[in-house]
């Protein structure tokens, strides 16, 4: 027999659906009213009660992803949970017309990341222990702080000043442009650059994320100024789909050039990287959950580029997001942390804040969280009610 017709008589093995021990038996897809603010939240039960919580990146408030993880219901009830990457293929593939980017792989984070906190209770293990091991347990953070194109420099210097009150590791400004405008502010933006590498002193590790706000001359101006600034990373300097205006950037600066937030494939983080930037950044909630960034990871170490994760969500993302990263090797940067007030933790019963500069993993199993179900229940509105 041929070798082709060979592969095409090996079929999918449907009886490990039919035989699985576990089974999921319904998903909660549903809002958490912040107000203002919605995250989109899935939670996966199994036939034994247990259930797993996973979120979804929260643009628009989530809706889109939200009527995907409904529409995913069909095929993962009845589905072994522990069967994650298989499940994350057949939905990317069965739905693809609906993605592959955005809220799609949004959906399939939550779903994602909702299993892997089932499988860890099922299995009794903290989630960085079914990743492998964790490197560090106790885990720096970095300051993410958003706005600081409308900010004056003093506004600036002050609102950094409140952040290195908790100790971060490293101060990352980002500037948040309007995205259709380009280099509207180089010396104001070097000059709030300057500001807070005077307030924090040479040796203080330093970011810059420029959100897409610059030609590729404008950037390379401002990368400039970052290099005599003693700045770690310039992330997004330029429109994130212009991989060639990255490659320019890249290759006429020395400073590290990051991004990668708004890739969602596999494929989009390598056209990244083979353009030449030095830091890929794809989000926990946004990319394929563990098992996307997983994949990520390991085209970023294959290739010899520092893989970094986006996270701005603060709870079920960014403990999602701790755990990654503390399975990570060679994960020296600190795990990004923007949102300090701790608003969010309020649906926890033990907050999410860092002590002395750093998050404590615990070896509770999953991801870990404890959650406060009537304080969850008063923000909780269900997609489909
Ligand atoms: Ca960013």
């Amino acid at each position: 027999m041929p070798a082709a017709a060979a592969l095409l008589s090996f079929p999918m093995d449907w009886r490990q659906y039919q035989e699985a021990e576990v089974k999921i038996t319904k998903l909660d897809v549903f809002h958490v009213n912040w107000n203002p603010g919605r995250s989109a939240w899935v939670r996966i039960w199994d036939d034994q009660g247990r259930w797993g919580i996973g979120e979804a990146s929260p643009m628009n408030g989530g809706n889109a992803s939200l009527e995907i993880l409904g529409a995913f219901e069909r095929t993962l009830v009845g589905a072994d949970p522990l069967d994650i990457s298989v499940l994350q293929s057949r939905l990317f593939h069965h739905y693809i017309k609906i993605g592959p980017e955005g809220a799609f792989a949004g959906a399939l984070a939550a779903v994602d990341i909702a299993l892997w906190d089932l499988k860890g209770k099922i299995l009794g293990q903290p989630i960085y222990k079914l990743l492998g091991g964790a490197w560090r347990t106790q885990m720096p953070f970095y300051a993410s702080i958003g706005d600081m194109r409308e900010r004056s420099v003093e506004q600036v210097v002050s609102v950094v000043e409140q952040w290195l009150k908790i100790e971060p590791a490293l101060v990352k400004i980002r500037f948040d442009p309007d995205k259709t405008c380009r280099d509207e502010d180089i010396p104001g933006d070097i000059a709030k650059a300057r500001a807070v590498r005077k307030l924090v002193g040479e040796d203080f590790p330093l970011a810059f994320d420029g959100n897409n706000g610059y030609s590729v001359q404008g950037a390379i101006r401002v990368g400039r100024a970052l290099e005599e600034l003693g700045y770690l990373w310039f992330e997004e300097p330029v429109q994130h789909y212009h991989t060639e205006s990255f490659h320019k950037v890249a290759t006429a600066l020395d400073i590290a050039i990051a991004a990668g937030e708004q890739e969602y494939t596999l494929q989009g983080v390598k056209r990244l990287i083979d353009a030449g930037v030095d830091i890929v950044q794809p989000d926990i909630v946004k990319t394929g959950g563990f098992t996307g960034l997983l994949d990520m990871a390991a085209v970023a170490r294959a290739a010899g580029v520092d893989f970094v994760p986006h996270q701005t969500q603060p709870t079920i993302g960014h403990m999602a997001n701790l755990h990654f990263t503390a399975s990570l090797l060679h994960g020296h940067y600190p795990a990004e942390y923007a949102d300090m007030s701790g608003q969010q933790s309020v649906v926890l019963k033990t907050p999410l804040r860092p002590n002395n500069g750093k998050f404590f993993l615990s070896d509770r199993p999953g991801l870990g969280l404890e959650i406060d179900e009537e304080q969850l229940g008063k923000r909780m509105i269900p997609w489909r009610a």
